[in-house]
């Protein structure tokens, strides 16, 4: 099976992106962040993202029907296309570690199972990988941003030891570092001025700083993934994330098109 062949399987069971990276661009990583230390066969990391339809954050955009956003979420899609994907490699006798998302927050809270391993839990950081896959960048709103759906997906990984032909790193730019994620925060959480910076595999992603304390009470439409563990709300829903995808369409920047505009002109009742 070639690798086209292997992103279409998967694509037609549901999978909406798909990429691969070899695990040697992990190498900026601390065992506390490193697939080898959860699968020390891998060899290469599948990144699969699942698009959350626009519509679905109508209802907290309105203001109206913040619950639109959780049936858009597709959680249990997600988790049966990456399970049936792992099940197909090892039909081929590949080893497949699923991985679903979880917090930093999580790292640290275990006992050493022997010295020369790391702290459970061990982290990946998945729009890391998702930038290696050649997906997308890390925007500025400290989120993964794809060149079709902007920040509406959720990811999954997979680690397996089948040496896959992989992609190239993410090398576009889709955030133009517009502000308007800070402008739509009602509490001063991002702040602009104060820049942090992390390394990729190539270069490096830089986002605003985050008080990532003040989304925890955030009222305008953070959520919680159901499989997504720790401490960090979800902000797409969110005044921050909703801009984002109103500035990245209004723009222009994406590649899936609508007939309409996110932000419609309300019509009378
Ligand atoms: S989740 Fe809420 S508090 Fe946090 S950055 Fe977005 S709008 Fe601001
Ligand atoms: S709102 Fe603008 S600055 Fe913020 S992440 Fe989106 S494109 Fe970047």
């Amino acid at each position: 099976m070639t690798v086209e062949q292997f992103k279409d399987t998967v694509k037609a069971l549901g999978a909406d992106l798909v990429g691969v990276a070899p695990v040697e661009r992990f190498s900026v990583f601390s065992p506390e962040a490193h697939p080898l230390s959860i699968q020390p066969q891998t060899k290469s990391v599948i990144v699969l993202g699942f698009m959350i339809p626009r519509g679905a954050l109508q209802g907290v955009e309105s203001g109206t029907a913040g619950y639109t956003l959780g049936a858009g979420i597709p959680s249990s899609l997600a988790i049966e296309v990456t399970y049936r994907t792992c099940r197909g490699l090892e039909d081929e006798g590949w080893e497949a570690t699923p991985l679903f998302a979880q917090s930093g927050a999580m790292r640290g809270q275990g006992e050493r199972v022997s010295p020369d391993k790391p702290e459970p839990n061990v982290i990946v950081e998945f729009d890391f990988a998702a930038h290696a896959a050649g997906l997308g960048e890390i925007g500025r709103g400290k989120w993964l941003l794809t060149p079709e759906f902007g920040p509406r997906q959720i990811l999954t990984l997979i680690l397996t030891d089948a040496e896959i032909e992989p992609d190239e790193p993410f090398a576009g730019r889709i955030c133009d570092d517009c502000g308007a994620c800070v402008e739509a925060c009602p509490a001063n959480a991002i702040d602009p001025a104060k820049p942090h910076c992390a390394p990729l595999c190539e270069g490096e992603a830089c986002w605003y700083s985050l008080h990532i304390e003040n989304c925890l009470v955030c009222k305008t439409g953070t959520t919680r993934l159901p499989y997504y563990g720790g401490s960090e709300p979800f902000r797409l829903g969110a005044a921050c994330g909703r801009a984002c995808v109103a500035h990245l369409e209004d723009s222009g920047m994406l590649t899936r098109r609508f007939a309409s505009p996110f932000r419609a002109k309300q019509e009378e009742v």
